[in-house]
Order: structure tokens, then C-alpha cells, then sequence
């Protein structure tokens, strides 16, 4: 993996510092042959005014390098971020659409042929904006961030030259007339009904993004009998959302209100895109061990601090337990200091409130306690996040008592009386980037 950044001097210097990257080790691709060599197939934006994410999808494992460009008005061309990708193929409709977003931070994102073994991803900024680039793996994706907030101009006379003939140098297209992202806004689909004009306005509402985890082609983990996590976790997050939404303290949105597959990078985006407050991602733990019970909740880490919750987290992310070892977390300004002490403030509390609630109607349920663990599913999130693993779902005894809504009610209520705590005690608002 090669990830370098070239011409960056002066202010842009800062930009390097907010990069967070965590790569994989050096691909390893033999002869590829045709049918399995990576391919870029797709690229998904999620944007705001103030937030991009962009994806790109190649499917296997490829180097790639990512740098910055500054405006040439001259070609008539906005300042730019490109990523040149080695060794793959490319979908043709990818070449002739450019994904058009123009939302006052991102103009476009365009791909061509930069040479016979590179593919050049150029991302038109309406400004210059701060970035940082990572990949995940299984299927393999490279991952843009890009704040339009703490905008740090590039310099003019040490940016990268755009090399004659790439896709860099075409002339900005007009943008195609659909929308290019794929997510849902919140006010569509999955939002609560809008409470009362009577909130107080002495506090600002919390924006919660709840997420259930799985769905769709990825049932989660199964339980001895069949009972499957995609459900019970849905089941949750309706009736978390519910609660909420009689609150007038909160705004509440899902990830998925339906049966339905999410890419984790999409639901962080979605979170980002909302502008939430708190992101809470919601999971039922499993084990070989079919004794193994209790609640724990995650912020996230590089690391963990045992092979159990690294087996958890690669478990959770889809990736075998040495492919998630041998990833390289970089570290991730975006999310020190206080959002962390904020997000394992929150854990602690929600882990705390929902073994309360389940221990004073179903008997004692065991307190985990408060974890961190690489969950990519919080990686690049703005805001206060955790990771609910609520009970075990490969225990004969827990996966009977998932079965009962009563039981989901109590974690439910657990979840609630964290997220009302955390919203007249923590430190909401807009993150200051
Ligand atoms: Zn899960």
C-alpha cells in the first residue's frame, strides 16, 4: 500500500497532520487474472454542505496514492483531490458519468485512464477543504473524507501539477441531472414524526442516529435456534426510536427501518450527513463459548485489549480476525480528545443504564462493562459514538429471552435513559473542527 503525498508544503501541512489513514499491509497481487483482478466498479458520495464522504469500490486489494491540487482558473478547473489506483480496470460507465454533486463543497467526482496500469479518481472541490483518505477491506474501498469545515487554502506555488493528458486536465462536465448519492435524507424515509413546536429553547435538541446493525444479505450472528441479530437489533432500534421520538429533547433518525443491507461506511456517512449528535450502532454479541453472556458497549480503537473483543470486532466487520490485525490505524484527530472522552463517557453510562433495566425485570444480567475495539463501522464518525452488544445471542438462555419484546423493551429503555442523561449532561453540540 502506498499512500504518499506529494507537493504538500506550507499550510497544507495541516491537512497531512488531519489525515487518518489505516492501510493494509503492501498488496499482494500475483498475476491477476481476468474475472478477479480488481475492478473499479463503483463510487458512492454522501455529502452535505460541510461533509463528503466518498467511496471507491475495486473489489480486491490495490495500491493507490492521494494528493491535493489547487484551483487553475486559467483551465478553468477548482481546486481538486485526486486518487491514482494501480493495477485496475474500470467500469465504463464510471468513465462517461461523472457523479455531480455541486452542494457548495463538492463539484464532482470523475474517473479516467491516467495510463495503462493507473486510474485517476479526481474529486472537484467547490473549495479547498481538508481531507483524509483509508481504505477497508472485504470488498476492498477506498474511503475520502473531506471537511468543508477548518478550510485550509493550498498553497499556490508548491501544489502538485496536474501531468498533461490525465483526467485532471478534462474541463469540469456538467452534472448529470440525478442526484449521484445513494442516501436517503432524513427527512424521507426513517425520521420520527415531528414532534411539538414546544421544546424548550434554553437546550438544543439531540440529533441520534440509531443504527442496526446487518440486515439484508448479512443476517449478523444466528443464534442455537435460528433467532438472527440483523432482527433483534431492528426490532431495538425501533423501539429506541420510538421513546425518543415522544421526547422533545431529541430528533432521532435509523440507519435502516427495514431488512435491508447497509455498507458501514454508508452508515457512518449518514450519521455524519445528518449532523448528529450521537451515533449509537447496535449489536448482539456471540461466542463459541454457549455460556457466555452479559452486555458490554464500545467506543472506538485501534487496538483491543483482548483476542476476545478483537475476534468481536472483526466479526462485526466482516473481515477475518488476522486481516483485521494486520490493519494500521493511523491515528485519528477527528475523533481524540473530547469526542472520545465524550463517546466513553456515554458508553459507560448506556452499558451501566441498560443492565439496570434488564437486571431489575429478567434477573441478573452480567455488566461487560465499558470496551474499545476497531469497529469500522465508527471509523470516521464526527460526533459522540458507541457499539452496543446487548446480550449474546449464542446463549440458549439470552437468544429465549431476545425472543421477548419485553426483554428488548428494558435494553431499550437502558439506551434511552443513557442518551436523556448524555443530553442535559454532555457536551452537545456542533464538533469543533
Ligand atoms: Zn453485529
Amino acid at each position: 500500500m502506498i499512500l504518499t503525498w506529494r507537493h504538500i508544503g506550507g499550510a497544507l501541512l495541516t491537512a497531512a497532520v488531519l489525515l487518518a489513514a489505516f492501510v493494509s499491509p503492501p498488496a499482494a497481487h500475483g498475476a491477476a487474472t481476468p474475472g478477479n483482478s480488481p475492478f473499479l466498479s463503483e463510487i458512492h458520495a454522501w455529502t452535505n454542505e460541510i461533509y463528503t464522504r466518498v467511496a471507491i469500490y475495486t473489489g480486491d486489494e490495490v495500491s493507490w496514492q492521494a494528493a491535493a491540487l489547487r484551483a487553475d482558473p486559467p483551465q478553468g478547473l477548482p481546486p481538486r483531490i485526486f486518487i491514482d489506483v494501480r493495477g485496475v480496470g474500470i467500469k465504463s460507465d464510471i468513465l462517461h458519468n461523472p457523479v455531480g454533486v455541486h452542494n457548495g463543497l463538492l463539484r464532482q467526482v470523475r474517473a479516467g485512464r491516467y495510463s495503462s496500469d493507473t486510474v485517476r479518481v479526481v474529486i472537484d472541490l467547490e473549495r479547498s477543504s481538508t481531507f483524509r483518505v483509508f481504505a477497508l477491506p472485504d470488498p476492498y474501498r477506498i474511503i475520502i473524507d473531506i471537511d468543508g469545515e477548518g478550510v485550509i487554502p493550498v498553497p499556490q506555488d508548491n501544489a502538485a501539477q496536474e501531468p498533461q493528458g490525465s483526467v485532471g486536465s478534462t474541463p469540469p462536465l456538467p452534472a448529470p441531472e440525478s442526484p449521484p448519492a445513494s442516501f436517503p435524507h432524513p427527512e424521507a424515509a426513517f425520521r420520527n414524526p415531528a414532534p411539538p413546536q414546544l421544546a424548550s429553547l434554553r437546550r438544543p435538541r439531540v440529533r441520534v442516529m440509531i443504527d442496526p446493525g446487518h440486515g439484508g444479505k448479512d443476517p449478523g450472528a444466528v443464534g442455537p435456534s435460528g433467532l438472527r441479530e440483523k432482527d433483534v437489533v431492528l426490532a431495538i432500534g425501533r423501539l429506541v426510536r420510538d421513546r425518543l421520538a415522544r421526547d422533545e429533547g431529541f430528533d432521532v433518525w435509523m440507519t435502516r427501518d427495514s431488512d435491508v443491507y447497509i455498507p458501514l461506511e454508508e452508515r457512518t456517512a449518514m450519521a455524519n450527513r445528518s449532523h448528529a449528535d450521537v451515533f449509537v450502532s447496535l449489536h448482539i454479541n456471540a461466542s463459541r463459548n454457549r455460556k457466555a453472556r452479559g452486555v458490554s458497549t464500545f467506543v472506538f480503537s485501534r487496538g483491543a485489549s483482548n483476542m476476545e473483543d478483537l475476534e468481536l470486532a472483526a466479526r462485526e466487520n466482516g473481515v477475518p480476525v488476522a486481516r483485521l490485525k494486520g490493519i494500521k490505524f493511523i491515528v485519528d484527530d477527528l475523533f481524540n480528545g473530547a469526542r472520545k472522552n465524550e463517546s466513553l463517557r456515554l458508553a459507560k453510562t448506556m452499558n451501566d443504564a441498560i443492565c439496570r433495566n434488564v437486571s431489575a425485570r429478567f434477573g441478573g444480567q452480567e455488566n461487560l462493562g465499558l470496551k474499545q475495539a476497531p469497529f469500522f463501522v465508527l471509523v470516521g464518525a464526527r460526533m459522540t459514538s458507541v457499539l452496543v452488544e446487548s446480550s449474546f445471542i449464542s446463549n440458549p438462555r439470552d437468544e429465549a429471552l431476545l425472543r421477548d419484546t419485553a426483554y428488548l423493551e428494558r435494553i431499550a429503555d437502558g439506551i434511552v435513559e443513557a442518551l436523556r442523561y448524555y443530553g442535559q449532561n454532555g457536551n452537545v453540540g456542533r464538533p469543533e473542527l
